[in-house]
């Protein structure tokens, strides 16, 4: 199979061009090349400028976005409207994140459903796609600005532990704000690259790769051969990082000023600037034994070794994360080689001690921290390009390849620039009490709707025994051979009914055919990823309607009259919604009638109902 560069600004085929490498970070982002001349990676930034921009999304009264530093200032002043942390939430329902939700200060809606999260700013609704967009255009705009050249292509990072719906949203947040996202890495690989580990294709090593950052720890095991990642294990903590090191400070000074935290929530001025102060302290503490200032009238003395003693419980639990990770990878620590460290937290020098003393040999921390995976992902772009022809390009899937799902939306089971062979499966339910056959369609390309894709092939799933709605498990396996050829497969697991069919996914295409298909992807992005919203919005809403009034059918007699009024009301109120194109006004609507039954729900539900609720379902029915 063909590897295709395309210049997306003239539409011709290319052989070599820059393709960024950008890190979406969950506290900050940045984007890094391989300098033409030196042919070393760098990080962008403008002149005397960070490289990082934060994670950080802000909504003005109009609804207007900005990025960055800028946005960064509203999150004390106008938490309900700056969005950080969207990566948390990056292909996740509200029941992944429940546990959670007191992190988040803005608005995710909490309907306890399977769908994925949205963010409500004013009365607007945002998908974290869409939300990760917006930061990956203000990264593609100052990469442009910097290079003086368009940047359409680049290689994303993300965590290890990613699941593919969350590597799937990555990649359409990509597409949505314009880039053509070539492959998606994992952050350890990409900080591996960055140390030139792994570039040499005969050797073969185990690195760990330790990953503290702001918000999230995460420690993976990997292992090269070949030129070949292979993810042995992870472990970490998604909730444990230099914010909580901050925390430990701020408690401290909270002590030594005798304030209390009733005292503390009332003044949101002196809380940000605690937390201000416990981080400067913290990041002098790195390259300084004492810390010494005024705040607020009063002297500040902190020692490097009392530091030290306050975060100790941090660095126990992130090396108990370690401990595990070996053990899931079935390895000891003396068959790791080398050990790479990541994330701005790693500059604390009891952590580089204590993580050197855990693996028992010097970590490599010569390459900055916090632009290491960047420079990573640049390493990764520029293999893409051809540049560094030593490296072995695996045969790839030149487009992406899903089937059918509600609404006629394209469903990606295999993302294109796939290495093959591979094999991915997802499970699907139905939509309908008593479904006997599922139609399954199989189509190929990069657009959201199946109808702008083409179709490979179609078979029929019949004799599924009767069951309620929601309850079949139909597994559809998508296999690519080495030869490429898709063997799709579907079996419903209760029953054990399956059927297959094969297709050369390839057959009849023409470069120039996958490259049409690969620049309509990217100039319908913006249109492609509305009437998705839109389409998943009314589904969501019919769903709804459905459930509800199947719920009626059986518990109207346990609802008050106020209660049955009420509901009626709103569900004619979304009803008149999805007859219209409006998808922030459905889910306006889908919330209200959530609110509204909420409560008599909770009273009466029973856990058939609660089962049949969930999951994807294929409409179509034989
Ligand atoms: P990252 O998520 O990788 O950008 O990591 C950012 C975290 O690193 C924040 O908690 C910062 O406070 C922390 N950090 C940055 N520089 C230093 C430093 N010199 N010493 C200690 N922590 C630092």
């Amino acid at each position: 199979m063909a590897k295709i560069a395309i210049n997306i600004a003239t539409g011709s085929l290319q052989q070599a061009e820059m393709i960024v490498g950008i890190d979406l970070g969950t506290t900050n982002s940045l984007v890094a090349i391989i300098h033409p001349e030196s042919k070393q990676p760098v990080a962008l930034k403008e002149h005397d400028s960070s490289s990082l921009v934060p994670s950080v999304v802000h909504f003005d009264s109009l609804g207007n976005a900005t990025v960055g530093e800028t946005a960064k200032q509203y999150l004390v002043s106008d938490p309900a409207n700056t969005i950080f942390s969207a990566k948390r939430l990056m292909g996740k329902s509200y029941n992944d994140i429940k546990q959670n939700a007191n992190f988040f200060t803005y608005k995710v809606i909490d309907d306890d459903t399977e769908s994925l999260v949205k963010v409500q700013v004013g009365d607007k609704f945002y998908s974290p796609i869409e939300l990760s967009s917006f930061i990956l255009k203000e990264l593609k705009q100052r990469a442009e600005h910097i290079l003086k050249t368009p940047v359409t292509k680049a290689v994303i990072t993300v965590p290890a532990y990613f699941n593919d719906a969350q590597r799937q949203a990555t990649r359409d947040a990509g597409k949505l704000a314009g880039l053509d996202v070539l492959r998606i890495v994992n952050e350890p690989t990409a900080a591996s690259l960055a140390y030139g580990l792994g570039t040499n294709t005969a050797d073969a090593s185990t690195i760990a790769v330790y990953d503290l950052g702001g918000g999230t720890f995460d420690v993976s095991i990997l292992n090269i051969e070949n030129g070949v990642f292979e993810v042995l294990s992870t472990n970490g903590d998604t909730y444990l990082g230099g914010d909580d090191v901050d925390r430990l400070l701020v408690h401290h000074f909270m002590e030594q000023f005798e304030l209390s935290d009733t005292e503390l929530a009332g003044d949101k001025m002196l809380t940000q600037e605690l937390r201000l102060l416990a981080e400067a302290c913290k990041k002098a503490l790195s390259s300084n034994t004492v810390f010494e200032t005024t705040f607020r009238g009063e002297s500040i003395r902190v020692e490097r070794s009392f530091f030290e003693q306050l975060i100790q419980p941090i660095i126990d639990k992130t090396l108990a994360c370690c401990k595990q990770a070996i053990a899931d990878a079935g390895i000891t620590i003396a068959a790791i080689e080398h050990v790479v460290m990541v994330g701005g937290s790693t500059r604390i020098p009891a952590i580089k001690a204590a993580v050197s003393n855990f693996f028992q040999k010097p970590v490599n921390d010569t390459v900055n921290p916090d632009e290491v995976v960047a420079l990573g992902a640049a390493v990764q772009a520029d293999i893409l390009a051809g540049n560094n022809k030593d490296f072995l390009l695996l045969d790839i899937t030149p487009l992406s390849l899903g089937i059918e799902t509600m609404g006629g939306l394209m469903d990606v089971l295999i993302p294109r620039n796939s290495k093959i062979p591979t094999k991915v499966g997802r499970q699907y339910t139905t939509s309908k009490d008593g479904q006997s056959g599922m139609r399954i369609s199989v189509y190929q390309g990069e657009r959201d709707m199946v109808k702008d894709n083409r179709k490979l092939a179609e078979f029929n799933l019949t004799g599924i025994p009767a069951m309620p709605a929601g309850l079949p498990k139909v597994e559809v396996c998508f296999l690519v051979n080495a030869d490429g050829i898709l063997v799709v497969t579907a079996k419903e697991l209760r029953s054990g009914v399956e059927q297959s069919i094969e297709v050369k996914p390839q057959y009849g295409l023409t470069d120039a055919d996958v490259e049409q298909m690969l620049l309509d992807s990217i100039t319908h992005a913006k249109d492609d990823m509305q009437l998705r919203a839109l389409v998943e919005a009314r589904t969501e809403g019919e769903q709804l309607l459905g459930q509800t009034e199947k719920f009626l059918s059986k518990h109207a007699n346990a609802l008050t009259q106020d209660e049955l009024l009420n509901t009626a009301a709103a569900m004619q109120a979304l009803q008149l919604a999805i007859t219209m194109d409006d998808k922030d006004l459905i889910h306006q609507k889908i919330e209200q009638l959530n609110e509204i039954s909420r409560p008599y729900a909770e009273r009466v539900m029973d856990t058939a109902i609660a089962v049949a609720m969930k999951g994807k379902t294929i409409e179509e029915e034989l």
